[in-house]
């Protein structure tokens, strides 16, 4: 059996004469820089979040980066946020010369811990980024809370989270300011980079949106230093195609992810294996299936022998990449983030997972 980690190839196939209609139209109009797909794209991530303003962009990096420019991150500033995620979340914190902070993660949901955050404020703590990882929000309310009271703003990082409720609202809508990735491989992906900013503030809107084009107020004229950060009209229009069904994709993730866990149980109360824990004021889009397993390295090895595939998201924390070794850090203080690094492991996930493919993959666990 042949089991792809993400099957984009179905989803594809499922609306593929949809897709060739949005790209021709946007290639007959030639309208490739800031066609009108893109303001309908916006108007859409707007209604599906209940964010004032959508701003549509060219990844999750650069959402993340416009995010800190907006706020005016400049050298010497430090910015709280996780050691374990992908490393575009650190990385655009460096890239304007500020201080990533890092703090230790729930070892239940593997977000950014906020019992342990308030010790790491300091004077020149200018914003938090949390990491809503594998496709759960990270705690808000309490993040926002500590911010607030600290006069910090909060990055929601939700490029594996859009579609997550978080007590009623959605994920990009929890905070300061929400970033997400249109990345292929994302819970809502398009076909080549994409991204987006969220925000309810009207400055913080406008400074973004003139930001993604060069800081331009208008044509040739620069209030800010900015970057070429527009979403390509392409890209628009293929996710305006994806939205259409994406609420259904995210109920079948949903489905899906939770056939697995209840599929793993035994595995689990004989402690081979421990499965996604989601908080009841929560729901997980499950940009991720991860599990955790003792012996990773014998475990991916074993389902690599059954043809199925597997990911670690991810293997190294952030204080131990060599681009960061400058900061010193001393991996001790993350004792949670050591194991669980060492532990996780991701399993095939997708709208488009069959029930068949994954009986196969439950059995070949249960069966080791
Ligand atoms: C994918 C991802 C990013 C970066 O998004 P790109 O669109 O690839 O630039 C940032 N943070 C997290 C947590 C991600 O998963």
């Amino acid at each position: 059996m042949k089991i792809p980690f993400i099957d984009l190839k179905q989803q594809y196939e499922q609306n593929k004469a949809e897709f060739h209609q949005a790209i021709s139209r946007v290639l007959e109009a030639t309208s490739f820089i800031m066609g009108p797909d893109v303001g309908e794209l916006e108007k859409a991530l707007s209604d599906y979040t209940g964010a004032k303003h959508a701003i549509a962009c060219s990844s999750g990096t650069d959402a993340l980066l416009l995010s800190l420019m907006a706020l005016g991150i400049k050298p010497g500033d430090e910015v709280i946020t996780t050691p374990f995620s992908f490393f575009a979340t650190a990385e655009v914190i460096c890239l304007l010369g500020g201080t990533p902070i890092f703090v230790d993660i729930d070892p239940m949901t593997y977000n950014l811990d906020p019992g342990k955050l308030e010790e790491k404020i300091t004077s020149r703590t200018k914003a938090i980024i949390p990491v809503s990882l594998y496709g759960q929000c990270a705690d808000m309310d309490e993040i926002n809370e500590i911010a607030e009271t600290n006069n910090i703003a909060v990055i929601e990082d939700a490029c594996q989270s859009f579609g997550a409720e978080y007590k009623g609202k959605k994920s990009c809508n929890l905070s300061t300011i929400g970033c997400t990735s249109f990345f292929p491989s994302k819970p809502l992906g398009c076909y080549g980079d994409g991204g987006a900013v969220f925000t309810n503030d009207d400055l913080l809107a406008q400074k973004m949106r003139s930001m993604l084009v060069h800081g331009q107020s208008a044509r040739y004229q620069h209030r800010y230093i900015g970057i070429n950060g527009r979403i390509d009209t392409l890209q628009a229009a293929i996710l305006n195609v994806k939205m259409k069904t994406f609420s259904q994709e995210v109920s079948e993730r949903d489905r899906i992810a939770k056939r697995y866990t209840e599929g793993l149980r035994s595995a689990v109360d004989s402690d081979h294996v421990v499965t996604p824990k989601i908080k009841d004021d929560r729901t997980s889009v499950y940009g991720q299936y991860s599990i955790r397993v003792k012996d990773r390295d014998a475990f991916i090895s074993y389902l690599n022998s059954k043809q199925i595939p597997t990911a670690v998201h991810y293997p190294i924390p952030m204080y131990k990449q060599e681009a960061l070794a400058y900061l010193q850090i001393d991996p001790r203080e993350y004792p949670v983030t050591e194991q669980v690094s060492q532990e996780i492991v991701s399993l095939p996930m997708s709208a488009f997972l069959t029930e068949e493919q994954q009986d196969y993959i439950i059995d070949a666990i249960l069966s080791r």
